[in-house]
């Protein structure tokens, strides 16, 4: 085995790869940018090198630092982690040519499976069930359209390079097929410097699943079961899960056994995942091979108690796998929830800043969290806004799923913007428990984005009382403090107002063993917990079952968080709720006259011009953002009055583009 490994790569996988060379005796060395200097994932290993600026072209992308950084260092074997130069044939080469192993795939098997063209046909060879389509290069848009109407519609049109959801466009009509070939192309020209797509039949209310592969460098490959990621927001992975509630036996199997034969068909040797999409009848067909470690490879750690680290490792080593296919036995169910740095309630709008507050639920046999980060510490614009990932693992799925609404109550990060509450609601949506899923189930499901309404709480008895005793706490102490001067008592009455939703709620509040009991509505709710001020967690027990709300004060309000809901509520007496009800409400400004900037971006064309009658679903302007082409489009025929930006504008969220009569 080896004595010392570099891994090149950062944050949570970074963090994931050296926790279990620690374990395994192996020396790490970590590298890091400008950007990282503080990082988790530099404090965590042995020693760490210095490799350049924060963007990644300028240092975790540069083969040469890196390879001299093993030189330096005396590291035997490189782990690139996912994303940057793991699936690189150069990096490999470069690597090999200095006599350090690379703990992945040999660079055939890369280069095979690193172009969507290329390895829809190696995989069709293999014997493996492809989607239907056109496996050669599209030239222009009229050649698109014949290729579309000779599979049929709906079409989807894909970069042959691309990754990570990019380029990709789907096509019901011609009109929108040109437009998507424009779009496709326009995109991997951007992100991948190669134009090059390709057409195939777009497989309607599709579920993504995929074959986790392991092979060794004596021959020997097995499949460790499959990975549901059918919940994805513009195709990319949001929740996985292992096993997928959807296959059956014969159909797990089946993708298997297909998976390994790709494996074999390129003397796989090292972790890889087939991924297939599936359809409503459980076809399967292959979409592409990452011939890497998977972001979500936890929750298949979690069902076979393997970890694919280490058997990376081993393999890389030359060690043959010390298990067969008939060895592999899958237990339980696994969750993984990706915790990104954006705000869903803006459109999922990317966030960053320093994470005043990160508590991450304590880990156990049923929770993990994969991170790397820490509180204090800085979500950068330079890369991936994942925070963490939170797995969670049951004996059923609903244990699986019961945990991970929990751990997602505990939960507390502060200073950045997250998507909690959206995952949070994922896990409560009727679709998600029941598994009847797939890849459009968030578009659907959300066609307007996310909003807190979106998630009512299914019983706001609990987020009234939790209100009262809040108020009561505060109202007991603040009495205590007065009360400490002479001739200044004061009594607390047993009677307040909770103010949610724009409804008053009238309850009684009175002290009893170790907190309070309020009665609502003719019911009696025994509150107990020992909860603080500035306790951001409130953290007991409500009729004796536990429960952990979130609580945030701001000014005279305090937001609750629970279970995905968010509630704003404002507790009064009975006196000044009375008054409450004969205040004026102050009307939102109107903006439905305005075009207004989603996101912040760089806005590429404005198709319209001031005076122009548009119609509902046309072009209004294109603006760019995080490497994607996001068409505005008018949801209502009116009359452009004012155009308030132009092509080459940098937009903010909300800037006004357009103002309609
Ligand atoms: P990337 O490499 O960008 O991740 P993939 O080929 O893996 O691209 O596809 C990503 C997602 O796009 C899939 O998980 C699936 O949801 C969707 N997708 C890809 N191809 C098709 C298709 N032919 N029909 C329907 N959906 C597809």
């Amino acid at each position: 085995m080896f004595k010392k490994i570099l891994i090149a790569n950062r944050g949570e996988i970074a963090c994931r790869v050296i926790k279990t060379a620690r374990k395994m005796g192996i020396k790490t060395v970590a590298v890091y940018s400008e950007a990282d200097k503080d990082a988790l994932h530099v404090e965590m290993a042995d020693e760490a090198v210095f490799i350049g600026p924060p963007p990644s072209t300028q240092s975790y992308l540069l083969i040469d630092r890196i390879v001299q950084a093993c030189k330096d260092t005396g590291a035997e074997a490189v782990h690139p982690g996912y994303g940057f130069l793991s699936e690189r044939p150069a990096f490999c080469e470069a690597l090999e040519k200095e006599g350090i192993v690379f703990i992945g795939p040999k660079v055939k098997a890369i280069e095979a499976m690193g172009d969507k063209i290329t390895s829809k046909k190696l995989a069709k060879e293999a014997g493996v069930s492809t989607v239907p389509g056109y496996t050669e290069i599209i030239k222009n848009p009229q050649e698109a359209v014949e290729i579309a109407a000779s599979i049929g519609y709906p079409v989807m049109i894909k970069a042959s390079a691309g990754g990570g959801g990019k380029g990709m466009r789907i096509a019901w009509n011609d009109a929108e097929c040109t437009d998507g070939f424009e779009r496709a192309t326009n995109e991997a020209r951007s992100s991948f410097g190669d134009d090059r797509v390709f057409i195939e039949k777009y497989i309607v209310e599709p579920r993504h699943i995929e074959i986790q592969v392991l092979g060794d460098s004596h021959g020997n490959i097995v499949y460790l079961g499959e990975r549901e990621c059918s919940l994805q927001r513009r195709n990319q992975k949001v929740i996985e899960e292992a096993p997928s509630p959807f296959l059956d036996e014969a159909t797990r199997k089946a993708m298997g056994e297909q998976a390994v034969m790709l494996a074999r068909a390129v003397d796989y040797q090292s972790a890889g995942t087939v991924e297939f999409i599936v359809d409503a009848k459980r076809n399967f067909y292959f979409l592409e091979m990452n011939t890497r470690l998977q972001v979500e490879h936890p929750v298949t750690e979690y069902i076979t108690g393997l970890d694919l680290v280490e058997q990376m490792l081993r393999v890389a080593a030359g060690e043959p796998l010390s298990f067969t296919q008939d060895d592999v036995k899958l237990k339980g169910w696994a969750i993984e929830a990706r915790v990104y740095a954006e705000d869903p309630f803006r459109n999922f709008l990317p966030s960053i800043g320093r994470l005043v507050k990160y508590m991450p639920p304590q880990e156990n046999e049923v929770v993990r969290v994969d991170t790397g980060v820490y509180e204090g510490g800085e979500v950068s614009m330079y890369y991936d806004p994942m925070i963490a990932k939170l797995i969670t693992y049951g004996a059923t799925r609903d244990r699986a799923i019961a945990h991970m609404r929990d751990a997602l109550n505990e939960f507390f990060i502060r200073g950045v913007q997250h998507n909690i509450s959206f995952l949070a609601a994922l896990m409560v949506h009727t679709r998600f428990m029941t598994g009847r899923i797939s890849t459009n189930m968030i578009a659907e499901e959300y066609p307007h984005g996310f909003s807190a309404t979106d998630v009512p709480h299914d019983d706001p008895a609990l987020l009234i009382s939790v209100a009262a005793f809040l108020y009561r706490r505060y109202m007991d102490r603040a009495a205590q403090i007065s009360g400490q001067l002479l001739g200044h008592e004061r009594k607390v009455g047993s009677h307040c107002v909770v103010v949610m939703g724009g409804q008053q709620h009238p309850v009684q509040i009175d002290p009893a063993e170790g907190g309070y009991d309020a009665v609502y509505m003719g019911e009696t709710y025994q509150i107990r917990s020992d909860w603080q001020f500035g306790y951001p967690l409130f953290k007991g027990t409500l009729n004796g079952t536990e429960i952990c709300i979130q609580v945030e004060r701001r000014g005279m309000v305090y937001r609750l968080f629970h279970w995905g809901s968010q509630a704003d509520v404002v507790v009064l007496s009975p006196r000044v709720a009375k008054f409450q009800t004969l205040m004026p409400e102050k009307a939102p400004p109107d903006l439905s006259k305005f075009l207004l900037s989603p996101m912040p971006g760089l806005l590429t064309k404005v198709a319209v011009q001031a005076g122009q009658e548009v119609k509902a679903g046309e072009e209004l302007a294109v603006i760019e953002a995080m490497k994607m082409e996001n068409v505005l489009r008018a949801d209502h025929d009116s009359k452009v009055a004012k155009v308030m930006a132009g092509p080459g504008d940098s937009l903010a969220v909300d800037q006004a583009i357009l103002e309609f009569e």
